[in-house]
């Protein structure tokens, strides 16, 4: 759309109605009467100062370059990449929309209350895509907000009973492709994505098509025309097939993916974007993990009938450098690896592909795992810790997240775990993956498999220890940090985790660990093949706090960053 700056926000606001109304305009409707009281009165209400802390806050995240070398592209290679940065940056702009009602109204009403601080804010606002800290349970640290849990995917006047209406999925307004709106008499419609970004999505789509016109690599070039073809059609089901078996230097995960950000119900899929530069021989050394998937799904700690044997035994492994990212990865803490796509009928007949970021593995193992097993971890085990296993659980937990129930039966009728765990559903996976993912090298290490060097258990317990306090420092009000804290009150109860009263330094037992860690594996397995919704709640309120002792270690912290902000100099001035 239009970026105005040094526009007083009540113009602001008048130009942002076409696409986040709550009133019901589609797309390029615009409505220029009714809704702007409500929409002056709900921004007007912001007048809250900014949280003392805001320094602090904002040095735990430390700026960090990542643009990898490039030298090794051709020219036709270069000219691919700066297309699909463009189409990026479109991407950018949609998540805004989908994470914060009247973003550019805020962000005008910030600069216009707080001039004095007006650099910082507008960072930290732009690090959370919004005014609430997305490590501190969407809490807002200035304005005063409070922040919508269905983010700007739902009307802000949700009534409960509208809620009920939503969940029930024979009226369409659970799609993953839609924002939900107000149609003219006021009822609840859903708008598909295609429709409510279609000016961003009909440019984005005419940018991977160029992009697909340069490119000498026939599976990018399929791929990219596909993505194309559903940025306007919303059927995304072709191009995440292609998707899987894309083989090229430059490659490209874009559109929308995760639900993390619909805090409501996990419905709606955020849009997004990597570009990446692959490393070939790093993937080709990974991809024989994949072969193991069949034998460890065999082997989960869940009866028989729950397995999932029919999944997809292709499951490519990439090892990339992330060029640029956009949307809701950019938001918050940044991602390190991930696993996509999400579509359960692809991953029945593909599988699901594993990327990871090497550097920005890199860069948080040295900032952030590093300085914090110093303060942390027993002495006597910081010698275990090593990038090998950081790399390790991070490559395992993504290989988790293709293990394990997906499409479930529950009382005769198929549906999925991701339906009807709703709002728990990313917590647990999250558990789930990350457990998973220890349990997976235990069990191949136990069995013989010699991928691993001889002090597997002891490195990977060390090492897992001192991630659980990086990630737990992300905030449990988000999916991955709760997750950390579930695992640690666990490991706690269990007695593989103890506190030093001396030394308030924690170690980890390798035997009780590797017992405690198939058993959280287990519990948590059952909640999903059953689709348990009452008990994942009862499961995360459970451990999924913030214990005494757990803030303690996190109080030790303080000084060291939370996370990289990723700068890529080359492609942003
Ligand atoms: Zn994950």
């Amino acid at each position: 759309m239009f970026r105005f700056r040094n526009t007083p926000w009540i113009i602001l606001m008048l130009l942002a109605l076409p696409a986040i109304t709550a009133c019901g305009p589609k797309g390029g409707e615009i409505v220029t009467e009714k809704p702007i009281p409500e929409v002056c009165s709900w921004v007007g209400t912001g007048t809250a100062a900014p949280v003392e802390d805001l320094d602090k806050r904002l040095a735990a995240y430390v700026p960090t370059e990542l643009s990898p070398s490039i030298e090794h592209l051709d020219t036709a290679q270069v000219q691919v990449m700066e297309k699909l940065i463009e189409a990026s940056k479109l991407m950018d702009e949609i998540f805004r929309i989908q994470a914060t009602p009247y973003y550019d109204a805020l962000a005008g009403r910030i600069r216009e209350l707080f001039p004095e601080q007006q650099k910082e804010l507008a960072r930290y606002f732009a690090i959370n895509v919004g005014p609430w800290d997305r490590r501190f349970h969407h809490e807002p640290f200035c304005g005063g907000w409070e922040h919508p849990k269905g983010a700007n995917y739902y009307p802000l006047d949700l009534t409960e009973s509208e809620k009920a209406f939503i969940t029930d999925s024979s009226n369409g307004l659970d799609g993953l492709y839609t924002m939900v709106r107000r149609d003219k008499s006021g009822s609840l419609e859903a708008v598909p994505y295609s429709v409510f970004f279609a000016d961003r999505l009909t440019k984005a789509a005419a940018l991977l098509k160029e992009a697909a016109s340069l490119t000498g690599n026939e599976s990018l070039r399929n791929f990219l025309v596909a993505r194309a073809d559903a940025f306007l059609t919303d059927d995304y089901y072709e191009s995440d097939m292609l998707w899987m078996d894309l083989d090229s230097t430059v490659e490209v995960t874009i559109g929308p993916y995760e639900t993390y950000e619909d805090g409501l119900f996990g419905y709606k899929a955020a849009f997004e974007s990597f570009v990446t530069v692959t490393d070939p021989v790093e993937s080709a050394r990974l991809a024989n993990f994949k072969d193991e998937l069949p034998w460890l799904e065999s082997r989960l700690p869940i009866a028989d009938e729950h397995k999932n044997l029919n999944r997809g035994s292709e499951s490519p492994i990439r090892v990339v450098d992330e060029v640029y990212s956009a949307g809701d990865t950019r938001a918050g803490v940044q991602t390190i690896a991930f696993n996509l796509p999400n579509d359960e009928r692809v991953r029945e007949a593909k599988g699901s592909k594993k990327v990871l970021l090497r550097n920005v593995m890199q860069a948080k193992f040295d900032q952030i795992l590093t300085p914090i097993a110093e303060v942390l971890v027993a002495e006597d085990q910081l010698a275990d810790l090593t990038a090998e296993s950081f790399f390790l659980h991070t490559l395992w937990h993504e290989m988790s997240h293709g293990l394990g129930p997906g499409k479930i039966l529950k009382n005769g009728r198929q549906t999925e775990v991701r339906l009807e765990l709703k709002d728990t559903y990313s917590t647990l996976e999250e558990a789930k993956a990350d457990a998973m993912g220890e349990w997976d090298i235990f069990m191949l290490a136990r069995d013989g498999r010699d991928y691993f060097p001889a002090d597997i258990f002891r490195q990977q317990s060390a090492t897992y220890l001192a991630g659980l306090f990086r990630s737990v420092r992300f905030g449990i009000g988000e999916a991955h940090g709760q997750a950390n804290a579930i695992q640690f009150n666990y490991l706690m109860e269990k007695g593989a985790i103890s506190c030093s009263e001396q030394t308030g330094r924690f170690s980890i037992d390798v035997e009780v660990f590797e017992q405690a860690i198939g058993q959280l594996v287990a519990e948590i397995l059952i909640i999903q093949a059953e689709g348990d919704y009452e008990a994942s709640v009862a499961f995360i309120n459970r451990f999924g706090g913030m214990t005494p002792v757990l803030a303690r270690g996190l109080e030790k912290l303080e000084g060291i960053p939370v996370d990289i902000q990723p700068v890529f100099s080359r492609y942003e001035s």
